[in-house]
């Protein structure tokens, strides 16, 4: 059989997806996989949710597609205007693009002409946190802090610096308290921002709970609303990437809102789509945009599919879903159950070192030794082997080797739909 896909790995043949039910994916040969991970905490409906499948359909009688140079749509507004309507307070507009490294990009870019327009040209600079990932395009690239996904790209990348994450598990001192523990980890913020000199530094970005590269980490309490502080202090832009933990996975619309934080800006993607169409953004504060407008009154930026009418639609029926019909609490719920039972099979294990997370996003970390959390020799490929041994099992989970200062770690990622019920 031809066969001139050019996709991740050029190494072996993968199943051919043929149809969705559910909280399940089946392939050509009838095999069903349960969709543990949603993919990469993609699939927040399940795979075939009928209020979606209606809003494509309606749309695609009307209009698919007309450049956002020439028209708005009427499904672009009403997803902007829902999408504001449960942001974080001061967070005003919504810039639609395709994705995640889309929205990262955009974010970075809007930061800088924000800059240049309120007259602070030196400011340029971005600092992120290590163990990070904020997309494959190269200005996302730059901003993670994923070594291995950097290291053959880095002379194609902008200078970014990173600090540590904050990851209670690795980095809280033996008899510190976790208010302690997320002051210490967010002062490395302010030593970096003097370090580098707080008129060249634009924008600290990070993920308010970590995703593929640390497996669902949660920041400690006050940690977010000390980096708000330091960010004000200095004049820096705090952007969040709540492109994997967004849109309902930890069972707030906007994680943030849990933290009690309202950042500048805010990237969104994957659950805003719910895999049914691709579809990210970008939202930001009305201050920034009303700069843009006072000022040059254009975002040098754009891309031909950004505001795609049938992907507004697709994003209006998955908000719906979780908002009208009842899927935040349901999250927190499920998810409160799933981290019950992952506690009660592994708590106990001799190599799970940690399970946490937030609502259905949930991490397990997986090491050598417990008592002395010292990860698996990376050699070893545990996170690949875990991926193929489960697929086998028809089990879709995310396993990870994230990078701990050097040293790799493993973990798994679960991130089920938000239908999943307790027997899956
Ligand atoms: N930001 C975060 C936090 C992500 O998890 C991802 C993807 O995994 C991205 C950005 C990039 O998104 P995309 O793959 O849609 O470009």
């Amino acid at each position: 059989m031809p066969n001139h896909i050019f996709g991740r790995s050029t190494k072996g043949t993968l199943p051919t997806a043929v149809k969705g039910d559910g909280c399940y994916l089946i392939d050509s040969s009838g095999k069903r996989y349960l969709d543990g991970s949603g993919g990469a905490a993609v699939s927040c409906l399940g795979h075939s949710d009928a209020k979606v499948r209606t809003a494509l359909h309606d749309q695609l009688d009307r209009v698919a597609f007309a450049h956002t140079g020439f028209f708005t749509s009427d499904p672009a507004e009403a997803l902007a205007d829902r999408l504001i309507a449960e942001a974080p307070e001061g967070i005003d507009r919504v810039y639609l693009v395709s994705g995640g490294s889309e929205a990262v990009e955009a974010a970075l870019k809007l930061a800088r002409q924000y800059f240049l327009e309120t007259g602070q040209p030196s400011r340029h600079r971005v600092i992120a946190r290590r163990q990070s990932y904020h997309g494959n395009t190269l200005g996302a690239l730059a901003t993670g802090g994923n070594e291995w996904r950097r290291a053959q790209f880095r002379p194609l990348l902008v200078e970014t610096t990173h600090i540590a994450p904050c990851y209670e598990y690795r980095d809280r001192a033996e008899g510190e308290t976790q208010e302690a523990y997320g002051q210490r980890a967010a002062e490395e913020l302010e030593a970096e921002i003097r370090r580098l000199g707080p008129e060249t530094v634009m924008a600290f970005v990070a993920e308010p709970v970590v995703g593929a590269t640390a497996g669902a980490v949660p920041a400690v309490p006050g940690y977010l609303r000390r980096i708000r502080e330091i960010c004000d202090r200095h004049g820096i832009l705090l952007i969040l990437d709540e492109v994997m933990c967004g849109m309902g996975r930890t069972g707030h619309l906007f994680a943030c809102l849990e933290d009690g934080v309202a950042p500048d800006m805010i990237t969104i993607a994957k659950g805003l789509g719910a895999g049914y169409q691709p579809i990210g953004a970008l939202l930001c504060t009305g201050a920034i945009y009303e700069a843009i407008k006072a000022g040059s009154g254009f975002f040098q930026h754009g891309h031909t599919y950004m505001g795609h009418a049938m992907a507004a639609a697709a994003a209006n029926a998955v908000l719906s879903r979780i908002l009208d019909d009842g899927l935040l609490p349901r999250v927190r719920e499920q998810g409160a159950k799933l981290d019950a039972a992952l506690r009660d099979r592994f708590g106990q294990h001799p190599h799970v070192g940690d399970i946490r997370g937030r609502g259905l996003f949930r991490g397990v970390e997986l090491v050598a030794d417990r008592e002395t959390k010292t990860p698996f020799d990376p050699a070893r490929k545990l996170n690949a082997k875990i991926k193929a041994e489960a697929f086998a099992e028809g089990l879709i989970c995310y396993p990870m080797g994230g990078t701990i200062d050097g040293q790799r770690g493993d973990h798994v990622l679960l991130a089920p739909p938000f239908i999943i019920e307790d027997a899956q």
